[in-house]
């Protein structure tokens, strides 16, 4: 049945690779002899081949059925570039350039037809009168709601097994968790096809979190060190791709931003010249990366907190595809978790996307090492620290902050628990700014009780507490602190509560910015000028990029 078996041939003559990664050789082989297949494999893995090589070593044509236009025209694009006899059909060609097509099917001269699944009646000719090699259904998750990119067409590809019982069907896809393969080999009728689940580590990738302040200013510092090395900033709305990438532009970096708000031919001249590395940073809501073939990626940011873990992976995962070390670094912020939840409580499955959000702030907040935390979401177990996370690398410090923390627990008790954590370092570094004047906070006990530590230091000491149980975050009472039963034990019973060093953060306001402030001499007022003017310019409220700054 097969006309070359020689596998590695094929391989180094198409692909030029020298050898399979990881599971690719195996599953070829099954394809090869009839079997149906599930393969799991991360992005970047290499599932392509896993398909296309047998596609090229039977007789008969390869159906591969895939999400999007421009992930289809970009394969195809590329196999031809290999030589390979490739093509697509989709509702956007003329009916001359679908016969054109039919015509090729008919003389042996396609190897490989790409298909939406919305466009499976144009194939209804191929399938009648054509020898079907394989079917392939590429990012298959899409036919489970329990995914993250459900799209209904997926659900109709059911019929394929039924109408070629004997033709093998191979399913691929990015998306681990058991209840989205199960679903996927059922919906497919392939209930006995061989699960083919890849390591999901990606030991060349560094896995980095700070705390989201500054953000503009810690990644010039982090470009300084990436000189023209290309990359991606994530950011949660357009309007921020919009803002950083203007402000990257500003530098002197050369940024573009890029979403779904931008025509068609627009985002894909923005594509291709990233591709080319005629551009270097792309600031990107998460439309941008799905089909992105770039293997030279060597960073990716993310400016805001992604909504869950298999984003997140998905997202980094874009760097080192080629398997240099790439560095990635997300920026942690709560004005992201307190606005990600208010998304995620008005969807329907508010549920399980609140418990998502979680997890990915356990992994952000993680005192452990961060890829041990990754893998294990994806049910992998890491049995060595990676000594390639920010945590491996400068492991955390405890010290005895137990008079820290009852500076922080005895304020806020003194304010009633009806404050945010900004207006509470406020008061305890003795700040005489309008909220704390105003409110007689000046007056209180606990004013000015510690100065000597830095805003940016007590924001992160005061996150601890938050994280270690002792305070709690009304998200519903504008986000005032509150104290825990925990909190008491330490205020009356004198319980001891370690502490970490804060990472080094240093808040400097950007010069320009600060021109068009009022001009004072008080940092403080400076920096509430520049939040706000952020916040303008966000077109956020001001609220978010307080509790940024302060939480
Ligand atoms: P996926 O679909 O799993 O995200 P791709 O199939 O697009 O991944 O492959 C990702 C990259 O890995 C591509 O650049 C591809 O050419 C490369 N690749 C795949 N298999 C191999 C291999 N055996 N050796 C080297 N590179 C490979
Ligand atoms: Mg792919």
């Amino acid at each position: 049945m097969t006309k070359n078996t020689d596998l590695h041939s094929i391989l180094k003559t198409y692909f030029g690779y020298d050898t399979f990664r990881p599971l690719q050789e195996k599953i070829i082989t099954d394809v090869l002899n009839g079997k149906d297949t599930l393969v799991i494999m991360p992005t970047g893995g290499g599932k392509s081949i896993c398909y296309q090589l047998p596609a090229l070593a039977l007789s008969g044509i390869t159906i591969v059925i895939s999400p999007l236009i421009a992930l289809m025209k970009d394969q195809v694009d590329g196999l031809n570039t290999n030589g390979i006899n490739a093509a697509f059909i989709n509702s956007s060609q003329t009916e001359a350039e679908q016969h054109a097509i039919y015509d090729r099917v008919k003389n042996n001269d396609i190897k490989l037809l790409y298909a939406a699944p919305e466009s499976l009646s144009y194939l209804e000719s191929i399938f009648t009168n054509t020898e079907i090699a394989l079917i392939a259904i590429d990012e298959a998750h899409c036919i489970s709601s329990w995914g993250h990119d459900f799209r209904p067409a997926y659900q109709q590809l059911g019929f394929l097994k039924n109408r070629f019982p004997n033709v093998p069907v191979i399913a691929l896809t990015a998306t681990a968790d058991k209840a989205t393969r199960d679903d996927i080999v059922n919906q497919l009728n392939i209930p006995n096809a061989t699960q083919y689940v890849a390591s999901f580590d990606r030991s060349n990738l560094s896995l980095n979190v700070k705390p989201g302040v500054d953000r503009m200013q810690q990644i010039v510092r982090f470009l300084e060190n990436h000189t023209n090395e290309s990359g991606i900033i994530y950011c949660l709305s357009r309007k921020s791709t919009e803002a950083v990438a203007t402000k990257l532009l500003k530098e002197g970096f050369n940024a573009i931003a890029y979403h779904a708000g931008l025509g068609h031919e627009e985002r894909s001249t923005i594509q291709d010249q990233f591709i080319n590395d005629d551009i270097q940073i792309i600031c990107a809501t998460i439309a941008f990366g799905m089909g992105i073939d770039k293997s030279n990626i060597r960073w990716v940011i993310h400016y805001n907190l992604p909504k869950n873990m298999e984003g997140y992976y998905q997202e980094i995962g874009r760097a080192g595809r080629d398997g240099l070390a790439s560095d990635t670094l997300l920026f942690h912020s709560y004005a992201d978790v307190v606005q990600l939840r208010q998304f995620a409580e008005k969807t329907s499955n508010s549920e399980v996307q609140l418990a998502k959000l979680e997890r990915m702030k356990q992994y952000s907040d993680a005192l452990t090492c961060r890829r041990k935390i990754l893998l294990s979401y994806f049910g992998e177990y890491l049995e060595e620290d990676c000594g390639n996370c920010d945590v491996c690398k400068n492991p955390p410090q405890f010290f005895d902050g137990t008079i820290i923390a009852q500076k922080a627990l005895s304020c806020i008790a003194r304010l009633k628990e009806q404050e945010p954590i900004g207006t509470v370092i406020d008061v305890i570094r003795g700040a005489q700014n309008n909220t704390v004047l105003e409110k007689g906070y000046n007056h209180i006990k606990t004013y000015g009780i510690a100065p000597e530590i830095s805003w940016n230091n007590w924001q992160q000491y005061i996150i601890q507490l938050i994280n270690m149980g002792y305070l709690e975050i009304a998200f519903h009472e504008k986000n005032t602190l509150k104290l825990t039963t925990l909190a008491k034990a330490v205020l009356f019973n004198n319980e001891k509560v370690p502490l970490t060093k804060p990472t080094d953060v240093k808040i400097e306001a950007p010069k320009k910015t600060v021109e068009k402030a009022t001009p004072t001499n008080n940092l403080f007022e400076r920096l509430r000028q520049l939040r706000l003017e952020i916040a303008k310019e966000e077109d956020v409220p001001a609220y978010h990029i307080f509790t940024d700054a302060t939480l």
